[in-house]
């Protein structure tokens, strides 16, 4: 025996966008704009009662998310950010050597950490040509070992959304006893009107989860909270798993006045939404192949200069997140860092090969 489980030695660390100081950061799909001005109210309120424990419950927010969502309380599990989900995901549905989580890759790069954290067996199935899920390769990949699926959309770090039609037939392909979890952490940004939406397919699919996270549009990154939308089971399932008083009582405070605003604060994805076509088109005009992107980055598949296009961004100040071999993801934010981004990437030597 050894003190610490051997596995982890190999265990790929999770890897953050880089802040650099006089750099722009566009490397962590975060929003560019502060929190609400009420939301960092609620904050500093929440903070005045930092001597107490938060509501281990999450009572007053999951309250809040049935009503935004529609759905009875018992069906929404919260947790420290969704990342943490998928985390717990793996704990309720792998016993351990041998059972297998299978997503697409590339896709979201905490999918593998998590699953080798579970202990089970990472299975991944390639994207298509255009950077998209290819479900029927994915339910083909189904063994009887696979305890539960990622679907990323829309997927990150290569941006197209998955089409509802094709979810739902990967679905009605998918055995009971398996979970889907569909991560729809950038869902706010979607505008193509062929893409899933998670929401309308949970009543008819008991093995269907759907991943939401503040993280993003609502620009709560800092507080750590994502929730879960699922059957009742699987969420009283997500809660039993979830490290006690994870989500701290100001993430809790911030999260329910940013859904007292969230018409307002929802109506900025516009202007990232209008910002993202704007990048995506001036990037395509210097000769960079830029896939659908459906979120608030894009995708340029660098292939193998994937490296070398993060170095020369970042020696120019602009901080992007490489993932060599196959690709740079770029961050949309504001007008003028997306204008920096498009200067330093116009002089990126032969960009078009
Ligand atoms: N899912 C996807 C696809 C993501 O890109 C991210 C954040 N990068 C997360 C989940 C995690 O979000 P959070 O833990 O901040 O809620």
């Amino acid at each position: 025996m050894t003190l610490i489980r051997p596995d982890l030695d190999t265990l790929p660390a999770y890897v953050p966008g880089r802040t650099v100081p006089g750099a722009i950061k566009l490397a962590s799909n975060e929003v560019a704009e502060p929190p609400h001005p009420v939301v960092l109210e609620a904050i500093a309120r929440a903070a005045a009662g930092g001597n107490r424990y938060p509501d281990l419950g999450v009572v007053e927010l999951t309250d809040r998310l049935a009503e935004v969502h529609d759905l009875a309380p018992e069906r929404i599990a919260v947790g420290c950010g969704s990342v943490t989900l998928c985390q717990q995901l793996v704990q309720i549905s792998c016993l351990g050597p041998g059972d297998e989580v299978l997503f697409a890759w590339r896709s979201f790069e905490a999918y593998p950490i998590v699953t080798r954290i579970g202990g089970a067996e990472v299975r991944t199935v390639g994207l298509d040509d255009g950077f998209r899920h290819d479900l029927d390769a994915m339910a083909a990949a189904i063994t009887d070992r696979t305890r539960l699926v990622f679907v990323c959309s829309p997927n990150n770090p290569t941006g197209p959304a998955v089409r509802r039609e094709e979810f739902v037939q990967f679905l009605r392909t998918v055995p009971a006893d398996v979970l889907v979890a569909l991560d729809e952490a950038y869902a706010e940004y979607v505008t193509d009107p062929d893409a899933v939406h998670g929401r309308s397919l949970l009543d008819e699919h008991p093995n269907l989860v759907v991943l939401r996270t503040f993280s993003k549009a609502y620009r709560l990154a800092g507080l750590r909270v994502g929730y879960a939308l699922a059957s009742a089971g699987i969420a009283a399932a997500l809660r039993k798993v979830a490290p006690p008083f994870g989500v701290n009582s100001l993430a809790q405070a911030g999260a329910i006045a940013a859904l007292e605003h969230r018409e307002e604060i929802l109506a900025g994805c516009a202007d990232v939404v209008a910002e993202r076509d704007r990048v995506a088109a001036a990037l395509r005009d210097l000769g960079f192949t830029v896939p659908d992107n459906q979120a608030n980055f894009v995708w340029l598949p660098l292939g193998d200069r994937a490296a070398e296009f993060a170095t020369h961004c970042s020696e120019r100040k602009v901080i992007v997140r490489g993932f060599q071999p196959d690709g740079v993801r770029v961050t949309v934010s504001t007008p003028q860092e997306n204008d920096l981004l498009l200067d330093v990437a116009s002089s990126f030597p032969d960009q078009a090969g």
